[in-house]
């Protein structure tokens, strides 16, 4: 037996295997307990850092322990996507949007991969494609039809320069964290959902 714990050998011989394999696919099986282990989709900002390795080696402990026990364990991973931070990123970077994200999803997922984590991959998702967010909108929509959703002026932070909304961590002493910007209040229609269809959701 090696004295050394071979990281590099070990690690890649197995990833090897498991991939080969598909160890982590997951199907429909009605014989087995069901459980879903969804540690949450990371936002893609370009590198996988520590406190990703740390929330998702816990999860990873938890699938792997319940598989083990006999579970039909769904543990997927996707990517949260959509909206303001990849257009904020790619006016930043001044590249496309669409180019900017799958870049980083496609780096991010190298190194996940590289930390041998249980995902089934071929369930992967994006929030940001077209096949995710037509059932988001749908659903968003099922709930206006139905009294659960309204819409309401509000006011929200403005960059005049950036032409974006700010959240309210992104203003700092009034100014946009970006580009110091003067950051004023505006109008803007908001979609949310009643309170009711929140506790639906849940
Ligand atoms: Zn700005």
């Amino acid at each position: 037996m090696q004295e050394r714990y071979e990281h590099k050998i070990i690690e890649e011989k197995w990833q090897k295997v498991w991939g080969d394999e598909k160890a982590f696919k997951v199907t429909e099986d009605k014989t087995k307990k069901k459980y879903y282990v969804l540690e949450m989709f990371p936002y893609p900002s370009g590198k996988i850092h520590m406190g990703h390795v740390r929330n998702y080696s816990i999860g990873d402990v938890a699938a792997r322990f319940l598989s083990m026990k006999g579970h039909n364990v769904f543990h997927p991973m996707g990517w949260d996507s959509f909206g303001m931070p990849a257009e904020n990123a790619a006016i930043q970077h001044n590249t496309h949007p669409a180019k900017w994200t799958y870049e980083n999803i496609s780096h991010m997922k190298t190194q996940l991969k590289r930390l041998g984590l249980a995902y089934d991959w071929d369930r992967e998702i994006a929030t940001c494609t077209p096949e995710y967010y037509r059932w988001n909108q749908w659903l968003f929509l099922k709930f206006y039809e139905k009294g659960l959703a309204y819409q309401k002026q509000s006011a929200v932070n403005w960059c005049p320069q950036c032409v974006t909304v700010l959240a309210n961590e992104q203003v700092e002493g009034g100014l946009c964290w970006r580009c110091d910007s003067s950051v004023e209040q505006k109008n803007l229609k908001d979609n949310r959902l009643c309170r009711r269809a929140s506790g639906l959701l849940r």
